[in-house]
């Protein structure tokens, strides 16, 4: 029988588990978040964060800057954040207005900061199998979820179909190091389904509804599904057909309740552990 892979259930237990290390601890955590504009699901995304940090014990600290705020603004603030001692964790909430390219912010983020893991000293110590002072959250957040249902990962064929710096590239580091056999899909890839159907574990992290459908799975995979879209019926979904595709696969993650509460979890850990690392 097809197993659901339950991320709300175990985001619950992880973050029950943050809340109780964190009333043992002398000073709380502090999360900066940083959004800039008023992207409507940044702003959604943001709330839930902040929701999430102060429900597991944090301090809690928003900057919410206007739509047409300027490098030296943002670069301004980023500084200040480095070096406030209340601060153990910042994050800028992507995508940045279009004049801003989040690429001239991330790398000045102190990197024992970067709880999203976006600093090129932490996705580069991802790379070299090196401990980062934090790994990107929803990458972080898939393998904690695979290991909780003790689905291996060593030898197996691992496909992601979606290459970002957020999602497809650091996963794909994450499972290369676990000694999965990894290939990253992408929009120019030919023909897909035949490459997804060698994965044993198979990643769709496209934001296309339908990405995913049960021809392109192996009999027995574990389907993990990234993506987030709102459907013409207001619902959430995601990348995967789930009805056909949890067919033939032995674990699947649902859309919402999968992935979704996973990444929350894994920025309060990262919270956590960055806060440890400053002031343990
Ligand atoms: P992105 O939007 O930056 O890029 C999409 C990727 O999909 C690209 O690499 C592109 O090459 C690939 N792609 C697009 N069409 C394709 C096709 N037809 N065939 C093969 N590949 C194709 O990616 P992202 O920022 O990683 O986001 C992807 C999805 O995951 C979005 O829906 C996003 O909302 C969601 N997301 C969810 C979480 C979560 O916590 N659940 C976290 C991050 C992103």
């Amino acid at each position: 029988m097809t197993v659901i892979l339950d991320g709300k259930a175990l985001s619950n237990k992880i973050l029950d588990d943050i809340k109780h290390k964190v009333s043992n601890l002398k000073t709380k955590p502090g999360l900066a978040v940083i959004l800039v504009g008023n992207d409507p699901a940044s702003s959604v995304y943001v709330k839930n964060k902040e929701k999430q940090a102060l429900n597991s014990g944090f301090n809690s600290y928003i900057h919410n800057l206007s739509q047409n705020t300027t490098k030296e603004e943002l670069l301004d603030l980023i500084a200040k954040l480095n070096c406030d001692n209340n601060i153990d964790g910042i994050l800028l909430q992507l995508p940045l207005p279009k004049h801003l390219n989040a690429y001239d912010f991330l790398d000045k983020v102190d990197p024992k900061k970067d709880v999203d893991g976006f600093h090129p000293t932490n996705s580069g110590n991802l790379m070299i199998n090196e401990k980062p002072y934090a790994i990107a959250c929803t990458p972080k957040g898939i393998i904690r979820l695979l290991d909780e249902y003790n689905i291996q990962i060593s030898g197996q064929n691992a496909v992601i179909i979606g290459r970002s710096n957020i999602v497809g590239k650091p996963l794909s580091m994450l499972l290369l190091n676990r000694n999965a056999t990894v290939t990253i899909a992408h929009s120019k890839t030919k023909n897909l389904s035949h490459i997804t159907k060698s994965a044993d574990i198979l990643i769709s992290a496209t934001g296309k509804k339908n990405m995913v459908t049960k021809d392109m799975v192996k009999q027995g995979a574990t389907i993990i599904d990234v993506g987030i879209m709102r459907d013409s019926d207001g619902k959430l979904r995601g990348d995967v057909d789930f009805d056909n595709v949890k067919k033939v696969a032995d674990y699947i993650t649902p859309v919402p309740g999968g992935v979704g509460p996973m990444t929350i979890a894994s920025l309060m850990e990262n919270t956590l552990e960055l806060h440890l690392l400053n002031k343990g």
